[in-house]
């Protein structure tokens, strides 16, 4: 339902939680982050209900990072637990994605996942899609290449149907947002040296007034250095930078 994502020089896991705050207006179910750095694995911290509760979680055991994602959910498919809120993770846990609308085809591709070996521990239509993407870079280390996150996202993307704002994390291409829109709006916020994204534009707007708002079938690469815009097939796309002079 709200997606926040930030990759920059502030810290990190305030800055999504007061994001996360200004879109709680769509309403949600459970909350969570997860935050990476160069140097550590990815860290994750889930709660059912408010965002007080995640909060809470996050005060007993605190989590730093250099850039990550966090999610307000409104379940569709699975019930409201602290398993089942965003982030969901890959079977290395390597990666993590947050997720806003419905993959219909998910139950095709959970089987064919199974079969290849891949184990699932929640009842979301979502857990497919960080499974999708380990696939692709899986796939591609073993033929000896290394393939960026981005295109494992945008192989794995083409492959949903549905609806669609994501947000990928991985602790394999630190400070890197992947984000993908088909469906759920999705907008990126450019700051000088930091980036945003978030699934409206009220998560981002006292941080940046100057916007992307992705079109359906765009991907987003959020670095430090800044924001690249792809479609699904990986060729460079233009949109106009907007600025946003209203106040939500
Ligand atoms: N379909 C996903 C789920 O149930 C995402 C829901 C949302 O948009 O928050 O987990």
């Amino acid at each position: 339902c709200g997606i926040v994502g930030y990759v920059g020089n502030k810290p990190v896991v305030p800055l999504i939680i007061e994001g996360l705050r200004r879109l709680e207006y769509r309403g949600y179910d459970s909350a969570g982050i997860a935050v990476g750095s160069p140097r550590s694995d990815l860290e994750l911290r889930r709660a059912p209900g408010k965002l007080r509760n995640l909060e809470e979680v996050i005060r007993e055991h605190p989590l730093h990072g250099t850039f990550g994602i966090g999610h307000t959910r409104w379940a569709t498919h699975g019930r409201p637990t602290e398993e089942n809120a965003h982030p969901h993770r890959d079977c290395s846990g390597r990666l993590v994605v947050v997720h806003n609308g419905i993959v219909e085809n998910y139950l095709a591709l959970k089987h064919e996942l199974i079969t290849e070996g891949h184990k699932f521990v929640t009842e979301t239509d979502t857990e497919i899609i960080a499974h999708l993407i380990e696939q692709e870079l899986s796939s591609a280390a073993e033929s000896g290449k290394t393939m960026p996150l981005e295109e494992a996202v945008r192989r794995a993307a083409r492959r949903l149907t549905g609806a669609y704002a994501i947000g990928v994390i991985s602790a394999d291409d630190p400070d890197k947002i992947v984000a993908a829109r088909n469906g759920p709006p999705a907008v990126i916020g450019l700051g000088e040296g930091e980036y945003f994204v978030a699934s409206d534009v009220p998560g981002i707007l006292h941080h940046t007034r100057d916007l992307y708002f992705l079109a359906d079938g765009d991907v987003a690469i959020l670095t430090k250095a800044g924001v690249q815009l792809t479609n699904l097939a990986g060729e460079h796309v233009e949109r106009p930078v907007q600025r946003i002079l209203w106040d939500p």
